[in-house]
């Protein structure tokens, strides 16, 4: 296979630059597109080339799959990085694309499609040996057969949609009545975010935490685990903050569950990279879902293994092979991300702007992924993310006490952020020790409040 040179990057803001600065030290020529709310935008300026691919609105532009073939075509790259969101997960756009002859650096779209359909990858994860969350078996074709699961698990349940992501469409129901009314406003809203209606069901779990193990296959039968992270700190589901190793994760648990799950990826030849999503509670791993692309969190994978995941991506892609050995991944230290999104506190309503002054966190140990500038306006049209704090230290206290000191240093005018709230954060006791389960942030907001 022909070495990518030139690759197009269909994704916008601070990923869009992830991918191009790993490009740039591979000596890859980059072509950003963008939308015409975006033409002033960091990834624009950072790229060899542009392409504006439509008006504002994400579904005309940034999930425009021919305006982004045709910017291949008027550019000439060879290959499309899909970074995280818009098109990443979207296995008819990675089948069109070859279909052009062009590579999608991710992995093939059987795996992308059969990991999209959350009940098809329960079934095949557990199948592969995967431990899950115990739940239906397959869909829930009307409120009976709910009821049934239901009972069969015991209640609390959770209501899923199979085609769900980013948190949305799940319903809690403690007993039976509950389940009636979860059943069909779960349905109907599924039916609106995703246009399909599928559900299942899972045990709901009382106090577990959020943890995910970074894989990455060849395609071709092997594959390496770079440990776990820990993304128990989220808000509606969403994660605000993120670290690894996991707060108390010895060295035998990460080990079993890495084997289990490269052995699981190595077996349907996986390429590129994965995240296997797991609750877990009193010692037990359960799988709810994995995602085969590159996550928002990545980096702290990346500063504690130190690899890059992005350039590993592309080799993969490119057909120059996985240069990741198992052997020689050793963790090292710890590291925290701090999700710095364009909102105001305490609701996290969203607060586009134009950023008036502008200082980057710095120093060592300090990664400040982010396609923030001084003068630059964050368009109201798109995620919320602005910038992605990332530190690493000798320790997890070391890290805590880095991610305080840069914080502080941050500056970011114009705008409100979520930045204040990891200050708060830091100061707690729960946070300090590590003791934390996916409701504490939730339990916490609502006490301060
Ligand atoms: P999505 O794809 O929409 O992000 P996930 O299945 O990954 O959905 O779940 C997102 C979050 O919802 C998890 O990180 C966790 O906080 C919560 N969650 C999911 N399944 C369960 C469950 N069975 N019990 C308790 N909480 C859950």
């Amino acid at each position: 296979m022909v070495r990518i040179s030139k690759i197009l990057v269909a994704n916008r803001g601070e990923i869009a630059l992830r991918i191009i600065r790993a490009c740039q030290e591979m000596g890859i020529s980059t072509v950003a597109v963008h939308s015409t709310a975006d033409a002033d935008a960091m990834h624009v300026r950072m790229a060899d080339e542009s392409v504006c691919i439509g008006p504002p609105t994400a579904a005309l532009s940034y999930l425009s799959t021919a305006s982004i073939i045709s910017a291949c075509e008027i550019s000439g790259a060879e290959a499309v990085h899909p970074g995280y969101g818009f098109l990443s997960e979207n296995a008819e756009f990675a089948e069109i694309l070859e279909d052009h002859g062009l590579r999608f650096i991710g992995p093939s779209a059987e795996h992308i499609r059969l990991m999209g359909d959350k009940i098809a990858a329960r079934n095949a994860m557990s199948r592969l040996g995967v431990p899950c969350v115990p739940g239906s078996n397959g869909c829930l074709n009307n409120l009976d057969s709910a009821r049934r699961a239901a009972r069969e698990v015991g209640y609390p349940v959770i209501i899923k949609a199979s085609a769900g992501g980013g948190g949305r469409g799940m319903k809690l129901a403690r007993n039976d009545d509950e389940l009636d009314t979860a059943f069909s406003s779960a349905r109907s809203e599924a039916m609106a975010a995703f246009g399909n209606d599928e559900l299942y069901l899972e045990k709901y779990l009382a106090k577990p935490r959020h943890i995910e193990i970074q894989v990455f296959g060849d395609g071709r039968g092997r594959a390496v685990h770079l440990g776990e992270r820990d993304c128990s700190i989220q808000r509606r589901h969403q994660k605000l903050m993120e670290e690894a190793p996991a707060p108390g994760m010895d060295p035998e648990t990460r080990a079993r569950i890495g084997a289990i799950c490269t052995a699981a990826i190595a077996d349907i030849d996986y390429a590129g990279a994965g995240t296997i999503e797991f609750l877990y509670d009193q010692g037990e791993f359960s799988f709810i879902e994995m995602n085969t692309r590159l996550q928002v969190e990545h980096p702290v994978t990346e500063c504690v293994y130190h690899v890059d995941l992005v350039k590993e991506q592309i080799r993969v892609a490119g057909g120059e092979g996985m240069t990741l050995e198992q052997d020689r991944l050793e963790l090292i230290g710890h590291a925290v991300e701090a999700r710095i999104n364009a909102e105001s506190l305490p609701d996290f309503t969203p607060c586009p702007g134009r950023v008036t002054t502008f200082h980057a966190p710095g120093g060592l140990g300090v990664r400040f992924d982010s396609a923030l500038y001084q003068g630059c306006t964050i368009p109201p049209y798109y995620d919320s993310l602005v910038g992605k704090l990332i530190v690493h230290g000798t320790d997890r206290k070391a890290a805590l006490a880095r991610l305080s000191r840069a914080l502080r240093e941050m500056v970011v005018d114009g705008i409100q952020t979520t930045a204040p709230l990891f200050d708060q954060l830091l100061r707690e006791d729960d946070i300090r020790t590590g003791n934390y389960d996916i409701h504490w942030l939730n339990r916490w907001l609502a006490e301060t409040s």
